[in-house]
C-alpha cells in the first residue's frame, strides 16, 4: 500500500486530488511545469518538481519526465487526473512496470476502451445498448461498406477507433456522399491518430447526452453512481452539466447503471470511470468510456455524497469500496458551470493576469478552482479557471442557487463565459429541462441570425 501520491496534472483537478491525497494522510508530491511554479496545489503539496518547461508536450504529456520525477521522490503512486497522460494505456504500463501504482484502471482497459470499436464489442458482451451499427471496423470495399450503410439507413455516422475529443468523425446525410467520406475519414483517422481504422454508426439526430458515473475496486465490487446530463455543448465540449439527468424514467437508469456496473465486472475495472450514452426517444446508446475522472464529477459527489477522487485513491490502495450498492441515493440535484477564460464571441482562450477573482459562497454552493486575483491563465494549457457547482433539495432550487452564484462571480483581466452562463440559465428551454444536444449551439446561430 502507497503513502505518497505524485499529482501529474495541473489546475482544479491538480488541487483537487492535493487535497483528497492529504485527507487520507498521504504524501504529495506535485510534478509541475515552469508555467506551474505559483499554483496553489504546487505550494501546498509536500514536495513539487519541476518536470519541464511550459508546453504541456515537454511537461504533463511527457512519461519520461514523471516517471524520472516519481523515481527522484519516492513516489508510490502517480495521479493522471483527466486529460493529459490520463487515459495512456502505454503510460499506465510504465507506471507499474516501475514499481508505481497507477491510480485508475489496468491498463489493459484502458486500451480496450480507448479502441472505440474494441469498446463497443466489450459493451454489447456486457449487455450494455449501444448506437445502432456493427461492432467491427468497416471492410475496404465499397459495395460491402455500401450493404453495411444501407442495412442502417441514412443518416450515418462514420468514425475513428481510434478518434478522441470530438475529432475523426464525419455525417453522411444520403448514398451520393458516402465514397468521399469514406476516403477522408479514413485518411484522417490514419494521420491524427496513427490507426486507419473506421466503423459505422446510426447517426442520432436529436439525442441527449446522459452519463452514468461508476466506480469498482479490486475485490470484485463495481456501484454506479447515478446519471448525469451534459447535453449542453458547443462543438462537442461540455459546458454546463446537471445530475441527475431530468425527467427520465428511474427505472430504465436503473437498469442501465446495472449494466454499466455489470460491465465494469467483467473487464476487470477498477477504479472511477464513465459510461457515456446518446438517449434518444427513451432509448440510451452506449458511445464511449472515460477510464478516468471526470470534470463534472463533483455534481455526482454533491448528489450521491461520495467523494469521488477519495474513493479513487482508496481501491487504488487495494482497498474494498467504503460503500455497497444499497448505500448510495440521489439526493436533490446539482448543476456545474465550467468558467473558462475565453472570448465570449470567438470562444478563442484568453490568457493573461487575473486582476480580480470574486467567486460566490453561500449554501449549496461549491467552487472548485486553483484561480485567484494576481494569478495568471497560461497560453499552454486548457482554459478552465472555476467550475461553479450548485446543489439544492429539487432542481429548482439547485437552479435558482446557481442563478445567484453566477450572478455574484466577478473575474477581470482575462475575458471569460460568465455571461454565457448567465444566459443559459435563464434560457426557457434549458429551465425546463431535457434539452438535446443540438440546443447551445442553436441558441448561439440565433444571435448570429440577428
Ligand atoms: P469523442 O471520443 O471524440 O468525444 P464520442 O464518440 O464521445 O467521441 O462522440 C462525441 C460527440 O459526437 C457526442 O457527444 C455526440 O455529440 C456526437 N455523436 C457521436 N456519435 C453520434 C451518433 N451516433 N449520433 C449522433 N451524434 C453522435
Amino acid at each position: 500500500m502507497f503513502d505518497s501520491v505524485l499529482i501529474a496534472n495541473r489546475g482544479e483537478i491538480a488541487l483537487r486530488i492535493q487535497r483528497a491525497a492529504r485527507a487520507l494522510g498521504l504524501r504529495t508530491i506535485a510534478a509541475h511545469s515552469e508555467a506551474d511554479r505559483e499554483a496553489p496545489h504546487v505550494r501546498a503539496a509536500d514536495v513539487a518538481v519541476c518536470i519541464g518547461p511550459s508546453p504541456a508536450a515537454r511537461s504533463y504529456l511527457d512519461p519520461a519526465a514523471i516517471l524520472l520525477a516519481a523515481e527522484a521522490t519516492g513516489a508510490g503512486a502517480i495521479h493522471p487526473g483527466y486529460g493529459f497522460l490520463s487515459e495512456n494505456a502505454d503510460f499506465a504500463e510504465a507506471v507499474t512496470r516501475a514499481g508505481r501504482t497507477f491510480i485508475g484502471p489496468p491498463a489493459g482497459c484502458i486500451r480496450t476502451m480507448g479502441d472505440k470499436v474494441a469498446a463497443k464489442g466489450a459493451m454489447i458482451r456486457a449487455g450494455v445498448p449501444c448506437v445502432p451499427g456493427p461492432d467491427a471496423g468497416l471492410p475496404d470495399d465499397i459495395d460491402a461498406v455500401r450493404g453495411i450503410v444501407e442495412g442502417l439507413g441514412y443518416p450515418v455516422i462514420l468514425k475513428a477507433a481510434g478518434g478522441g475529443g470530438g475529432r475523426g468523425m464525419r455525417v453522411v446525410k444520403d448514398a451520393a456522399g458516402l465514397a468521399e467520406a469514406l476516403v477522408v475519414t479514413r485518411e484522417e483517422a490514419r494521420r491524427a491518430f496513427n490507426n486507419p481504422e473506421i466503423y459505422v454508426e446510426k447517426f442520432l439526430t436529436h439525442p441527449r447526452h446522459v452519463e452514468i458515473q461508476v466506480i469498482a475496486d479490486r475485490h470484485g465490487q463495481a456501484v454506479w453512481l447515478g446519471s448525469r446530463d451534459c447535453s449542453l455543448q458547443r462543438r462537442h465540449q461540455k459546458v454546463l452539466e446537471e445530475a441527475p439527468a431530468p425527467g427520465l424514467d428511474a427505472g430504465l437508469v436503473a437498469e442501465i447503471g446495472e449494466r454499466c456496473a455489470e460491465a465494469c465486472r467483467q473487464i476487470g475495472y477498477e477504479g472511477a470511470g464513465t459510461f457515456e450514452f446518446l438517449y434518444e426517444d427513451g432509448v440510451f446508446a452506449f458511445i464511449e468510456m472515460n477510464t478516468r475522472v471526470q470534470v463534472e464529477h463533483p455534481i455526482t459527489e454533491e448528489t450521491t455524497g461520495v467523494d469521488i477522487v477519495r474513493e479513487g485513491i482508496r481501491v487504488a490502495q487495494g482497498l474494498p469500496l467504503s460503500f455497497a450498492q444499497g448505500d448510495v441515493a440521489c439526493r436533490g440535484h446539482a448543476f456545474e458551470a465550467r468558467i473558462n477564460a475565453e472570448d465570449p464571441e470567438t470562444f478563442a482562450p484568453s490568457p493573461g493576469t487575473v486582476t480580480r477573482f470574486e467567486m460566490p459562497g453561500g449554501p449549496g454552493i461549491r467552487v472548485d478552482t486553483h484561480m485567484a486575483a494576481g494569478g495568471k491563465v497560461p497560453p499552454y494549457y486548457d482554459s478552465l479557471i472555476a467550475k461553479v457547482i450548485a446543489h439544492g433539495a429539487t432542481r429548482d432550487e439547485a437552479l435558482a442557487r446557481l442563478r445567484g452564484a453566477l450572478a455574484e462571480a466577478r473575474v477581470d483581466g482575462v475575458a471569460t463565459n460568465l455571461a454565457l452562463h448567465r444566459r443559459i440559465v435563464a434560457d426557457p428551454g434549458f429551465v425546463a429541462g431535457g434539452v438535446d444536444i443540438h440546443h447551445l449551439t442553436r441558441m448561439l446561430e440565433g444571435d448570429a441570425g440577428r
